[in-house]
């Protein structure tokens, strides 16, 4: 089901620094077919052609490579199990992960491995590219070796980074506080709500007191379950009554991202409160995050969230709506209980809200 290809590097098995690369696919490892006159994905054993930097590089790397290579956009939960399982089977082998992917959809990715990964202890560094690495101006060797520096980057015996995180156009970000927010520039990410991990200039700057801590005695537990019976309802002016209604009906709804205005803001017309109370006392779970990139939700602060706060609709903080959707997806396969469901949703699992 998938191929594994081993890096010649300058370590030959003389170093610890050992790191498994998970390539999925994305635009990153594209090069130019000239029969073909266009991009298709490239074969990691020819690497040594298109990255022969890696050969300077003294530490062990085994490229684990889907065998289908996927546009990000057809990333789905059963991907993120299998990325999660993989992790689980290579994590005494390895020191450390990368995870080559497409950016459309990298920033779910990372958040939901971030919460499948309980008592992570080792890096698991996402990274792609917005140009393919067989295009001359590619942003893909930079991301890629940097990336590896920081997956095998220790000290005092322990890995700097011991989370999950996406590395691009020079910063570390943490997974689940991150999106893409650019399509076209090389800074494809952001975090508007925490602080940059690391940044890589001539020297990688790390961010320490922002980074997880290493956790003493705790050992690997990789989830399994991940329910995708949850939507992103967001709202806009002029919604319709039809619309929210189709939405909160869906047959076998159980949670609802409500992306919602400024500080957690909904209107207040009879009509629209009346179908999230209905909604909510049906036993359908709704999480309100902003559509704002940076600040928080607070609700209560305006009347017109308020009755959200009042009839039971769990605030989201400073949660970016893909770390809620995959949380909602995370929190629903941990347990069928409301209660429960809502605890989960309303801590913190991995660093992604505050
Ligand atoms: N569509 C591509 C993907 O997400 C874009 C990219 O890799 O940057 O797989």
């Amino acid at each position: 089901m998938y191929k594994t290809i081993k890096i010649k590097t300058k370590a030959d098995g003389k170093d610890d620094a050992k790191i498994l690369v998970i390539y999925t696919g994305g635009t990153l490892g594209m090069v130019y077919d000239h029969r073909s006159d266009g991009l298709v994905p490239f074969d990691f054993a020819q690497i040594p052609d298109n990255l022969p930097e890696m050969g300077r590089l003294d530490f062990e790397i085994t490229v684990l490579t889907f065998e289908k290579l996927l546009d990000s956009s057809n990333i789905t939960p059963s991907v993120w199990i299998k990325l999660a399982e993989i992790i689980g089977q290579k994590y005494d082998e390895f020191d450390s992960f990368v995870i080559l992917h497409g950016t459309d959809t990298m920033a779910y990715s990372a958040s939901a491995l971030s919460y499948l990964l309980e008592n992570l202890n080792k890096p698991v560094i996402f990274t792609g590219a917005q140009l393919p690495i067989g295009v001359a101006r590619t942003d893909a060797k930079e991301n890629f070796i940097t990336a590896l520096e920081i997956a095998a980057a220790k000290q005092n015996n322990r890995p700097v980074v011991s989370e999950v995180c996406i590395y691009f156009n020079s910063v570390l970000l943490r997974g689940n506080r991150a999106r893409k927010h650019e399509s076209v520039q090389f800074n494809a990410f952001e975090a508007e709500n925490y602080p940059v991990l690391a940044e890589a200039g001539v020297k990688i700057e790390y961010n320490h007191p922002f980074i997880r801590h290493y956790k003493q005695n705790v050992s690997l537990k990789v989830h399994k379950h991940l329910d995708e019976n949850v939507v992103i309802l967001k709202l806009f002016p002029g919604i319709s009554e039809k619309v929210v209604k189709s939405v909160l009906q869906i047959e076998g709804l159980k949670g609802v991202v409500l992306e919602t205005y400024g500080a957690g803001n909904a209107p207040t017309d009879e009509w629209f409160l009346k179908l999230i109370k209905e909604s909510l006392d049906s036993g359908i779970v709704i999480y309100n995050v902003s559509q704002c990139n940076g600040g928080r939700v607070t609700q209560g602060r305006y009347q017109t969230s308020q009755y959200l706060q009042e009839i039971g609709v769990v605030s989201g903080a400073d949660l970016t709506t893909e770390a809620a959707i995959t949380k909602m997806m995370f929190a629903f396969g941990q347990s069928n209980d409301l209660e429960e469901v809502k605890r989960i949703l309303k801590q913190p699992i991995a660093g992604e809200m505050s």
